[in-house]
């Protein structure tokens, strides 16, 4: 079957691409790019005026929950929130229960996903075994079962020479190294951020130190090995500096941010919803200023959702005992767009951030419209506004904070290798 979609205005950073142009797709594969008019005939035509074209989103930090926790989620239902996303290709996180630290839950999570998921799943790995942030794993085996990355996250690497062996594999093995930066000792107890309004509140407090020593450390040892790190969840202007300063060094450091670190502060905490609890917590208006000027400055390479759904029993509770993490897949796209409708980036660079860029530090060999390449794309309406409405997210994780927040920019059709989902 050949499908033209035609009329849109096709971005691709990954070609330097910002036009009309005419996408043919025949079977799984993008056949074909026209100019304007000059489409050859088709079985199915897409008409996309008014919409933009990309390239289908890349999420470098998805938790799928499966195996272990499918209450939360599954490989089925978190991929169809990712296509409602505009996402194409997730990597999930290793800390699902078994934890990710064996061929075995490799192989289940490659096989699930192929048999239910909805789009591109990509296995990450634990560094330690049972992410005891001890034992290094068996890198080579899970690398050769599919794993395109490794990370202990939810926990960091407490060794630190632990972390100097597999930043030095990760040479070797050519994946990178997602460091989730938190200091358990000085985190300890916490469930917001430690300022003014933790002590208002009465709430223990997680000092934005808990992230940044670990960040120096890493960018430490990333020095010492050349090795690919790669910063999780960046929180704090105080990382976004080490990371800056990194990056000028030539350190081959990369790192993302998410979503609610540039649209929330702690101040929202005041309301005790327990959706607005995760980890690391959501900072001051000074980090937001600086995790944003960091995104414009290109200190921060990614924006990553963090998906890390929940049941609601998990949430219901006070806000000292409830699970931390926010349901992001299907919100990630709109509130990144609010950058871009703020002046803070372009389209194009936004783009770069939610697609290129993580598809080229995973080598997923995604995040591109050229010929050839798999067809999985995102048509969206960046004129289109919304209503955040969580009881019709695909997700089962309904603990979004952005519940009612009046958004732009919807996904009208998301395309996962040639398969073609309409949304409205
Ligand atoms: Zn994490």
């Amino acid at each position: 079957m050949r499908v033209l979609i035609k009329n849109g205005r096709v971005i691709d950073p990954s070609q330097d691409l910002d036009d009309r142009k005419e996408i043919l797709i025949e079977g799984a594969k993008i056949k074909g790019l026209y100019p304007k008019g000059k489409g050859p005939k088709s079985d199915k035509v897409i008409d996309a005026s008014g919409y933009i074209v990309i390239p289908g989103l890349v999420d470098m930090h998805t938790h799928l929950r499966e195996p272990g926790f499918e209450y939360k989620e599954t490989i089925k239902t978190g991929t169809m929130a990712a296509l409602k996303g505009g996402f194409t290709s997730v990597c999930c996180m290793p800390n699902t229960n078994p934890i990710n630290d064996s061929i075995a839950v490799t192989e289940f999570v490659i096989e699930k996903a192929l048999k239910e998921g909805y789009c591109g799943v990509y296995p990450i790995g634990a560094i330690t075994k049972g992410q005891n942030g001890q034992e290094l794993n068996e890198l080579r085996t899970l690398r050769q079962a599919g794993c395109v990355a490794f990370s202990d996250d939810g926990k960091p690497v407490t060794n630190s020479l632990i972390m100097r062996r597999v930043l030095e594999y990760s040479k070797i093995f050519d994946v990178p190294i997602i460091s989730h930066c938190e200091d358990l000792k000085l985190s300890e107890g916490g469930v917001m951020n430690e300022g003014v309004v933790s002590t208002l509140l009465g709430l223990k407090g997680i000092p934005k130190a808990a992230e940044e020593v670990m960040v120096a450390r890493d960018i430490a040892l990333c020095e010492l090995t050349k090795g690919r790190l790669h910063i999780a969840h960046v929180s704090t202007e105080g990382s976004v500096k080490l990371i800056m300063d990194a990056k000028a060094r030539g350190i081959p450091v990369t790192a993302e941010t998410c979503p609610h670190y540039f649209s929330l502060t702690d101040e929202s905490v005041k309301s005790y919803s327990t959706n607005l609890k995760v980890n690391p917590p959501l900072r001051t208006e000074k980090d937001v200023e600086a995790i944003i000027q960091g995104i414009r400055d290109g200190t921060i390479d990614v924006i990553a959702t963090d998906h890390a759904p929940h049941h609601e029993d998990d949430k219901n509770m006070e806000f000292d005992t409830a699970a931390f993490g926010i349901s992001g897949l299907e919100t990630a796209f709109s509130l990144g767009f609010q950058l871009v409708e703020q002046g803070v980036l372009d389209l194009k660079h936004l783009i770069m951030k939610m697609c290129v860029t993580p598809s080229k530090i995973m080598k997923l060999n995604k995040g591109t419209l050229s010929v050839g390449a798999d067809a999985d794309i995102a048509v969206i309406n960046t004129e289109k506004k919304f209503v955040v409405d969580k009881s019709r997210f695909f997700s089962k994780g309904k603990n979004t904070p952005f519940q009612g927040w009046h958004l732009k920019g919807t996904v009208e059709k998301t395309i996962s290798m040639g398969k073609i989902r309409e949304w409205s």
